[in-house]
Formats: structure tokens, C-alpha cells, sequence
């Protein structure tokens, strides 16, 4: 039976297959899983039918707690329920989960796992969460991809409508719920021969219903509790065969082979991993280049984890395998193994013809650590660690296992692209509508995946495209890139990722810089990179065409997406900008024509506007000059060791290279404060520039900045002696003796503009009349870069109670001129609710306790 495609991630998927099955859906929102509750909301709201010709009724609760109290009882009243959560989300769903399959309710608890908190957060994707809910009585079902997901979702609710007992239908968050993939998709049709009608009317018929009165969850004692819990076993025991029934039945509907535990790999493999989730992909990439090289290796995927089928699991494993390695994604602190590899010991005990099989136990992936092809092979040449680690270099207690430098195990013929943006600067919108114009208009496989730092905004995002004509199994980041794009100039002296490029591959850097300027701005070692490697080099000016465009000098999106489409030829040019045009109008058409022609000038702009740069001979002698991250030397030791052990290599994107010894100081958590102090990113477009002719010194510039990036400053007649040359101070009002300035931290600054927007002598009628702008946001180049040093000089002057008492503390004017203590907030550029925190610190100092949730 043929499907129709379409390009969606993971979450999609999810939401899309739940749909079909669901009449009421409880939900609250928590990251990664958010989108599927989105998804089913809108869907509701624009009147999609379910399988039964309803619309989804939508429930949103005040907590996880609440939806999954929802479920239990709309379940207990005869509605198919569904909800969609992650981590802490679904752990405090678990004393309803005891009741939901205590009483054997089908409801399906959709989840992006998630790793649970611990000694810090992390919102990334593993399997605490779920491993945490194992002893629940739910059963579990997991999926390797976006197209598992799509495919499998149906039967977790099939199986629980005639097992008559909940799933958790889970995958991995980030990897699988925020992978974009082009998959074949259901209809609600699709299913007409194989939904049991009559065990949904059974399951209704037996909804609380006062035509039939009862009485639920009534207490036992010890007499007669322990012999009920253990009436439910049959149950349990006859759930796998309904899975796999389900499964048989999708099976031959689309011609898949899924099964309770799939094997992949060599027919007589010696060594075999057990794994579940994402990994699974890249375990089978690998397998296929391991198999090329002779050598014997397999797989077992994990599909329906509970219940554990051990006969199933069993009859999975190759008669010839000598050694098997089980993937944990979670870590149980204390626990002699992890869960996945206690249950395949356990298994493979009672069967004496596995007693000779050697059982290696293995940890990967904890909040979202990539997992690549080279520590898959790592694994299977791995005869000696009973317990290892991977991806991680563990020089306290040596668990973790080497892994070589990146291997390309990708099918020939891939595209790999990369692209470095700015948060906020719709890089990753741009890509993500890229990956739907190529999936949904070509032939080809596509795939996106989205790396981000922890900032809010004005952090780097990392996108990662492939496309090719074979299906893409690579759930890992990209290291080996045809193409890589730099859509912000800093980042040449910040990241190494021209050296990531294939010879011969394709750079483009967004950049104002032409002949001499490129050659002064570009450090040696990306020159000399360049050179031996061969990479094509290409330039564009995006800033200066998103302003001819009208998009705006920060609005460079659409322009890269045009330059990327001309230089990688994906999809011939014409078609690629009719395609992008298109995608805009339905995108902005509703903003109307002028928004639209913007856009589409933008896509014009960007395809004409790439300039190629012949790489000069004289880059072949380009000398290391390192990445652009000074070592602290000021502040206390324990903030210099911080910064330079910790946070300079996380900053510079080689924080997985952090060995174990050098985390463990920081192991309960805790970190120095004030270290976003020497981050100095520098990675504003514009910033303000002070003009103290025009200044009324009402500081709402500095109040409202939400970074701290813009300061008032007082400075006595000596201290203003002492101000390094051309800084510029006036008198300032009303304190006879003292300077007064704005000083801006350029290499602070997220060019929100909010300082320069709420300055009210820019609207003073003189200066509108005259021109003249008080605060002016200007482009940050290296004259304005040199500016910094006013404010690095400023912020260590004492401070001045004086002059704070006279304006007092509790004015605008007067806590302007106070310390703040938090300062340089990875917040969104021009964020509403740090000037309130920041604001806090400077009115009540550093006696107190902050939790910003
Ligand atoms: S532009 Fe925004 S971040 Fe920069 S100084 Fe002004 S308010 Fe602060
Ligand atoms: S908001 Fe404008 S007028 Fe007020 S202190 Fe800042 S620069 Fe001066």
C-alpha cells in the first residue's frame, strides 16, 4: 500500500498517528515534547477528524500532574485519551500511571524522552524519564526514527485497545522528535481493516456510566491486596503477542518487518549490541561499513521494552554470537548495571544455550551526547570492559572507550551541510524550510537536524542537512560537511568549522569583507585549511543586501537560504527560487504583499549576490593563530579556573572534549557566579553609540537594557583624570564635582536596540527636528570594538553610595548607578524579564536568594 510523504519531525509524526486514535487529549507543554500537544491542539482547531469522524477535545492542564490525572479519568469515562509529555514531566504522571494500569485503561502517554535533572538540567533526549516509569505497569513501546514513529504510534494504541492496558509510545527527544526526515505518512482510512470496533465499544460499554453503576478504586488490605496485584499477570504475559499481531498487520499493509526485537546484521554476527532508541540508526550505518570490511557484527533493536518478551528477545540473537554489548541511555547511580542490561542478563539466564555469551554493559548518549559511527565501532572491538562509557573521555574511573577520529560511514552520494548561525537570526527557519522544499520536491532522502548552545537567543545554532538518494540512517551530528556556511562574521576566530569541510568542499561566509579584509579578518589556520584542502570559497554581504532588500541589515535569512540553494545546485537554481518564493508567500501572506515582495527581493538578492574569492598562494603558509577566546587572569581562582577548564572550551564548541577529572570539581553542580563577565562574544550586528551632547542622564537606557550591557556611570574629577583617551563624560547634573557617562559593552550588547528604542531624547522635537539621535544603534566594527575598553575601565571605578543617596536608591536615576549582580544573561536580545531581575540585584545587592524559573 502506498502512502503519502511529507517532511515532518518526529513530533509530528507522533501527534499525527495519535490523532487518528484519540477522542480526548490532556495536555501541558514541556520541552521536547511540546510540539505534539501544539500540533493536536491546532489540528482540533481547525476541525481534523479523528478515526471516528470527531474532533480531538482539547484539555490543557495546570501541570503534568493534572493531565495525567485528566487521562485516568477521562479514560474511566470511556474516551479514548492521549497525552504527550517528557522528564520531570512524566515522572510526576507516575502515581497516575499505577492507577491507569492498575485498572487497565488503554491510554497512551506519548513521550520525547527526555534526560531527568540531576546535578544540573539538561532538557536534552535520554531514556531516564522513561527507564524511571519502567515499574509503572505501562507497557512500553519505542521508536528508532521519524518513520518508526509514524509507523509504530498506531500500534501502541491498537495494542492498548484490545490489551486493554496503557502504553508509553516513546522515542528520542531532540534526536527523533526534532529530526526532520521526509516519511510516508497514515490516513485515517488506512486503518479500516484493522481497528477492533468491537473492543472500543467493549471499553466504552464499561465506562463509568450510571446505567450500570460501580464502585472504583475501593482500598484492600494486606488480606487480599497482594493476590489482586498479582491477577493482572496474564494480562502482561499475552501483550507481546497483541503487539506483534498489530505489528504483523502493519506490516503487510506497508511492507515492513517490524517485530518486538528486530535484528540487523550478519546472518552468523559474533558480536551483537541490544540497543533502543535513535542509536539504532547509526548502529545499522555502521554495521553496513563494518560488513564491507568482512567483519561479523549485528544488531537487536528494542521495540516493545515492557513487557520484555524473553522468548521474543531470545529467538532475536544469532546462533553464532560470542559476545553481546547492551546501550544504556540513562544512568542509575549505585545500580550494578543499567536496566536494559540487567533485563538482557536476565534473559539470556534462562536459557542455558546463551551460558558461554559474554554480556559487556555500556552507557551512551546522556543528554543528547552525540553517538557516532567511531564509538559504534569502538564497541564492537571492544573484548575487555565489562562496563564502559561512551563518547566521553572518563580519566577518573577509565570506563569510557576510545573512539578514532570521525569516520564517514554515510551511503555515497550524501550531501552533508552545516550551517553556523546566529539565535534569532532564522537560520534554522530558513533551513528548516529548505529540508521541506528539497524533501517535499525531489527524489531524494531528506534530513535536518538542530544543534543549539544553551543560550536563549543570540547563541549559536548549529543546523545539520542531508540529503541523498538512499535513506539516511546518520542520528548523529554532522563532522565531515560538503558545505558549511558562517552566517555571522565573529565566528572565523571563534569556531573551528571550515576545518570540518570534505577537500574540495564548498564555504561560504556572510561577511562585508573583500580582498585585503578577508585576508586581515581570516585567522591563519582557516587560510591554510582552505588552501591544502582545496574548498571552493564564497562570500556574501548579507547585511548590506537584507538592507537593499527592506528585510532589514539583520534579517539575512532568506538571503543565505538563496545563496545556499545557488551554490549546492540541489535543485536547479529557477526552481529552487520559484520554490522559496512560493514558501514565502504562504509563509508571510497573510502580512501582507509588502512583507512578501521583501522576501522575495531578499531570495533574488541572495542568489546574484555571492561573490567566489580565489584562495591566494600565499594562504598555503597561513600560521595557527588559535580561536579568539582570552584566557581569564583577573577575578577570583576559582572564576579563572572555571572560565579557562570549563567554560572557553564549552564556548568554542569543544566541550565534548572535557575529560571527566576536569567536570568532577563541578560535580554536585555548583559553579563560581559572575562568569558571563569574559564571554565577550561580540556578536551583535549594531550596537548603541552614547551621544552626551543630547543626554538628559535619565538612565532608562541602562534600566531597561536586559543584558547589562549599557551603564551610567559616575566618576569623581580624579577618576575621570585617569579615563583612557577619547572617552567621552559630561557634568553630570545635579552633583557638582562629578562625570557623568553611558558606557556600552559592545562586546555585551545583543543589539536589541531596547536601550536606544526607550531613550526619550531620541524623541525630543529638537533632535528629531536636528537628526541627532542620543542613542544611534550602529553597525559593530572594529572602531566600535575598540570602544570597549571605556566600559571595561568604568566598571571597576568604586562605587559611589553618594551619588545613588542623593538621586535614591528607589528612582529610575538612582539604582542605575548600583552594581548589578546579574549581568550578561544568555536571555533573548531585548528579553522583558531580565531588566526586572537584573533590576532586583541592584535595589536588594547580593543579600538574598534568586531562582529565576
Ligand atoms: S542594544 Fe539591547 S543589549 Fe545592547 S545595550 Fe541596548 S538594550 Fe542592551
Ligand atoms: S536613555 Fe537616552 S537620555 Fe536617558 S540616559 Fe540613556 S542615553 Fe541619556
Amino acid at each position: 500500500m502506498a502512502r503519502s510523504k511529507k517532511t515532518m519531525d518526529g513530533n509530528e509524526a507522533a501527534a499525527h498517528a495519535a490523532y487518528i486514535f484519540t477522542d480526548t487529549a490532556a495536555i501541558y507543554p514541556i520541552t521536547p515534547s511540546s510540539p505534539m500537544a501544539e500540533h493536536t491542539d491546532e489540528w482540533a482547531t481547525q476541525g481534523r477528524k479523528n478515526y471516528f469522524g470527531k474532533t480531538v477535545k482539547i484539555v490543557e492542564m495546570e501541570s503534568e500532574a493534572g493531565a495525567s490525572g485528566t487521562v485516568h479519568g477521562s479514560l474511566v469515562a470511556g474516551a479514548l485519551t492521549s497525552t504527550y509529555t517528557a522528564s520531570q514531566g512524566l515522572l510526576l504522571m507516575i502515581p497516575n500511571l499505577y492507577k491507569i494500569a492498575g485498572e487497565r485503561l488503554p491510554g497512551v502517554i506519548n513521550v520525547a524522552a527526555r534526560c531527568v535533572a540531576s546535578h544540573a538540567l539538561n532538557i536534552f533526549g535520554d531514556h531516564s524519564d522513561v527507564y524511571a516509569c519502567r515499574q509503572a505497569g505501562c507497557a512500553m513501546l519505542c521508536e528508532s526514527s521519524v518513520q518508526e514513529v509514524m509507523d509504530l504510534t498506531p500500534v501502541a494504541y491498537l495494542s492498548a485497545i484490545k490489551g486493554r492496558l496503557p502504553f508509553i509510545n516513546f522515542f528520542d527527544g531532540f534526536r527523533t522528535s526534532h529530526e526532520i526526515q521526509k516519511i510516508d505518512i497514515w490516513s485515517n482510512e488506512d486503518f479500516d481493516d484493522i481497528i477492533d470496533l468491537k473492543a472500543i465499544e467493549e471499553f466504552k460499554a464499561n465506562a463509568l456510566n450510571p446505567n450500570h453503576p460501580c464502585e472504583m478504586g475501593s482500598a484492600q488490605n494486606p488480606d487480599i491486596f497482594f493476590q489482586s496485584r498479582e491477577s493482572c499477570n496474564v494480562v502482561y504475559d499475552e501483550l507481546p503477542a497483541i503487539v506483534q499481531e498489530y505489528m504483523d498487520k502493519i506490516n503487510a499493509k506497508i511492507g515492513t518487518d517490524y517485530k518486538l526485537f528486530n535484528y540487523y546484521g550478519a546472518a552468523d554476527a559474533t558480536h551483537v549490541i541490544v540497543a533502543m532508541g535513535s542509536v539504532n540508526d547509526t548502529i545499522e550505518e555502521t554495521i553496513d561499513y563494518l560488513a564491507e570490511k568482512g567483519e561479523k557484527v549485528g544488531l537487536i533493536k528494542v521495540r516493545l521494552y515492557r513487557p520484555f518478551s524473553v522468548q521474543a528477545f531470545l529467538d532475536a540473537i544469532p546462533a553464532t554470537a560470542k559476545t553481546i554489548s547492551v546501550l544504556d541511555r540513562t544512568k542509575e547511580p549505585g545500580s550494578i548495571d543499567e536496566p536494559l542490561a540487567l533485563d538482557v542478563k536476565s534473559a539470556l539466564m534462562s536459557d542455558p544455550k546463551f551460558k558461554d555469551v559474554t554480556v559487556l554493559c555500556g552507557r551512551y548518549g546522556l543528554g543528547s551526547k552525540d553517538t557516532t559511527p567511531e564509538q559504534i565501532v569502538a564497541v564492537y572491538h571492544n573484548t575487555d570492559k565489562k562496563k564502559f562509557t561512551l563518547g566521553i573521555n572518563d580519566d577518573v574511573t577509565h570506563l569510557s572507550l576510545d573512539a578514532g577520529a570521525p569516520l564517514v560511514t554515510t551511503p555515497e552520494g550524501t550531501v552533508c551541510c552545516k550551517f553556523w548561525g546566529l539565535g534569532a537570526d532564522g537560520t534554522v527557519g530558513a533551513n528548516k524550510n529548505s529540508i521541506k522544499i528539497i524533501g517535499d520536491n525531489t527524489d531524494m532522502y531528506a534530513q535536518a537536524y538542530f544543534d543549539y548552545d544553551s543560550k536563549k537567543s543570540g547563541g549559536i545554532t548549529m543546523s545539520h542537512l542531508r540529503f541523498g538518494k538512499k535513506a539516511i540512517k546518520s542520528t548523529y551530528l554532522i563532522h565531515k560537511a560538503n558545505f558549511v556556511a558562517c552566517h555571522n562574521a565573529a565566528y572565523v576566530r571563534k569556531y573551528n568549522m571550515v576545518q570540518e569541510l570534505v577537500d574540495g568542499g564548498t564555504f561560504l561566509l556572510n561577511c562585508p569583507w573583500t580582498g585585503e579584509e578577508l585576508d586581515k579578518h581570516l585567522p591563519g589556520q582557516v587560510k591554510k585549511y582552505m588552501y591544502d584542502h582545496k574548498i571552493k570559497f564564497y562570500t556574501i554581504n548579507g547585511t548590506k543586501l537584507g538592507i537593499e532588500s527592506g528585510m532589514g541589515p539583520t534579517r539575512i535569512n532568506t538571503i543565505l537560504q538563496s545563496a545556499f540553494f545557488k551554490l549546492t545546485g540541489i535543485i536547479p537554481e529557477e526552481k529552487a527560487i520559484e520554490l522559496m518564493k512560493a514558501a514565502a508567500k504562504k509563509t508571510y501572506g497573510l502580512k501582507g504583499d509588502d512583507v512578501v515582495q521583501k522576501n522575495w527581493n531578499a531570495i533574488d538578492l541572495g542568489a546574484t549576490g555571492v561573490v567566489e574569492v580565489a584562495i591566494p598562494d600565499s594562504w598555503a603558509n597561513g600560521k595557527d593563530e588559535g580561536l579568539d577566546y582570552p584566557a581569564a587572569t583577573k577575578g577570583s581562582q576559582a572564576q579563572k579556573d572555571f572560565v579557562n577548564n570549563i567554560q572557553i572550551p564549552v564556548s568554542s564548541q569543544e566541550g565534548n572534549g572535557i575529560p571527566v577529572s576536569v567536570v568532577k570539581t563541578y560535580m554536585t553542580g555548583d559553579t563560581p557566579s559572575g562568569t558571563a563577565a569574559y564571554e565577550k562574544r561580540g556578536v551583535s550586528v549594531a550596537v548603541p553609540v552614547w551621544n552626551p551632547d543630547t543626554c538628559i542622564e535619565c538612565q532608562q537606557c541602562s534600566y531597561v537594557c536586559p543584558h547589562a550591557a549599557i551603564r551610567s556611570i559616575a566618576l569623581t574629577e580624579e577618576e575621570a583624570k585617569n579615563a583612557p583617551a577619547d572617552m567621552q563624560l559630561k557634568d553630570l547634573t545635579g552633583m557638582p564635582g562629578y562625570k557623568f557617562a553611558i558606557v556600552v559593552s559592545q562586546m555585551d550588547c545583543l543589539g536589541c536596540g531596547s536601550c536606544a528604542n526607550v531613550c526619550p531624547a531620541n524623541k525630543a522635537p529638537k533632535n528629531v527636528e536636528a537628526g541627532i539621535k542620543t542613542l544611534a544603534m550602529q553597525t559593530l566594527d572594529d572602531e566600535l570594538k575598540a570602544q570597549q575598553k571605556y566600559f571595561d575601565y568604568a566598571v571597576e571605578l568604586d562605587p559611589k553610595q553618594e551619588v545613588v543617596d542623593k538621586f535614591g536608591l528607589d528612582t529610575v536615576k538612582g539604582s542605575q548607578f548600583k552594581q548589578p549582580y546579574l549581568e550578561f544573561s544568555g536571555a533573548c536580545a531585548g528579553c522583558g524579564e531580565t531588566p526586572y531581575a537584573k533590576l532586583i540585584t541592584q535595589l536588594y545587592g547580593d543579600r538574598m536568594y534568586f531562582n529565576l524559573g
